[in-house]
């Protein structure tokens, strides 16, 4: 009888072995668990963990039981194991309330009308009810000893411009801030930058000619980060965010997130070239300047989007199949690497074909940064 415990415990060092030192982090962003079993789960951890992933980031909603038991298959294969949770995007549930969520400059409010799409469900960053929300809900992940870090996503506006390459798939023509996609004109907004600035924001003809409202808005976000940071630091955990490329070339301008003040502990720019009719080394400008933006102080792990059908990118239509084809794959990650990156994350290793997996792992094991 006493012979099994120990053949499992051989059994689980083969199934979790670990791979030969990689040089480059690489995280992956992955949704789950679905219906899939721990001894499902396992495999995938596993086998992903072979390919040279270090740390998931890890999708699967708000319930603390979810996490807790994907997070200790993680942690037993040997993975870093982050929750990564959506912040101001909100689906109507019981706790929220319809009057919390962001109103636009025409009045309507993405509750029961979003901007572009049906999960843009934001809710306005300037209310006590969402820091409570909030701190409660990554608190209670935070909590977990299978949780080494919270992951924010959609912490920001909606976006006032999209991204160049979506303009075609939503018919939009995005050269000005529209008010019908500038957020928030919530009483509370309107009223607190009346009462901080002197500004009526509601009878300026132009609002995006306004910098003082432009600056209210950022330190809307960056406030609220650095409140879930204190919360999540408390737990001794790690917390960091998805972020827009830039900070200031994209990300302040496009959604409102000067994350550069955000009190974090790393940072995950979605470099995603295709969205900006973009190529690889584009991908090295916008780590090279959200390094510089962090003064280096804090690691910085370039968002690849990867093309989950090769063959059918040319006449793909939506930009949301596009993205790194196994030719670029190399290329993206030598851009990030050279220009300060301390790693890369996949979106998503769900999207990776064997050829893209082929050349990962030798990139992986390359010295990009020169003998410095
Ligand atoms: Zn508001």
């Amino acid at each position: 009888m006493k012979k099994i415990p120990f053949l499992f415990g051989i059994m689980f060092l083969v199934s979790c072995k670990t791979p030969e030192e990689t040089r480059i982090p690489c995280h992956a962003w992955l949704g789950g668990p679905g219906k899939a079993t721990d001894a499902v789960l396992k495999a995938q951890f596993t086998d992903l963990k072979d390919k040279g992933i270090v740390r998931l980031m890890y999708s699967a909603g708000q319930d603390p039981a979810v996490y807790k038991r994907a997070g200790k298959i993680a942690k037993d294969c040997g993975l870093q194991f982050h929750a990564w949770i959506p912040s101001l995007t909100q689906n109507y549930n019981p706790k929220m309330k319809p009057e919390w969520y962001a109103v636009n400059g025409i009045g309507e409010s993405a509750y029961d009308k979003p901007a572009y799409a049906d999960h843009y469900h934001f809710v306005c960053p300037n209310r006590q009810e969402i820091y409570d929300y909030l701190d409660a809900m990554y608190g209670s992940i935070a909590d977990l000893p299978e949780v080494d870090g919270i992951h924010l996503d959609f912490i920001r506006f909606p976006d006032v411009i999209l991204a160049k390459g979506l303009w075609k798939k939503y018919g939009l023509v995005m050269d000005r801030e529209f008010p019908q996609f500038d957020y928030c004109y919530c009483d509370k907004c309107v009223s607190d930058f009346k009462a901080q600035t002197g500004i009526d924001i509601k009878s300026v003809k132009d609002p995006s000619e306004v910098p003082e409202w432009k600056q209210f808005r950022y330190d809307l976000i960056t406030r609220l980060v650095n409140h879930l940071a204190e919360t999540v630091h408390a737990r001794n955990k790690e917390i960091n965010a998805a972020v827009f490329p830039g900070p200031n070339s994209i990300a302040r301008k496009i959604v409102r997130q000067e994350w550069d003040k955000w009190n974090l502990d790393a940072f995950y720019p979605m470099n995603y070239n295709d969205f900006y009719l973009e190529g690889t080394a584009w991908i090295g400008e916008m780590c090279r300047e959200g390094v510089t933006a962090l003064n280096n102080e804090k690691p910085l792990y370039s968002g690849l989007f990867i093309c989950p059908d090769p063959a059918a990118k040319a006449s793909e239509p939506d930009p949301e199949n596009h993205g790194l084809l196994p030719g670029e794959l190399e290329a993206a990650i030598r851009e990030s690497v050279s220009n300060g990156a301390a790693g890369i994350c996949l979106f998503t290793p769900d999207r990776m074909t064997e050829e893209d997996w082929v050349v990962l792992e030798k990139a992986l094991r390359t010295n990009y940064t020169g003998n410095k």
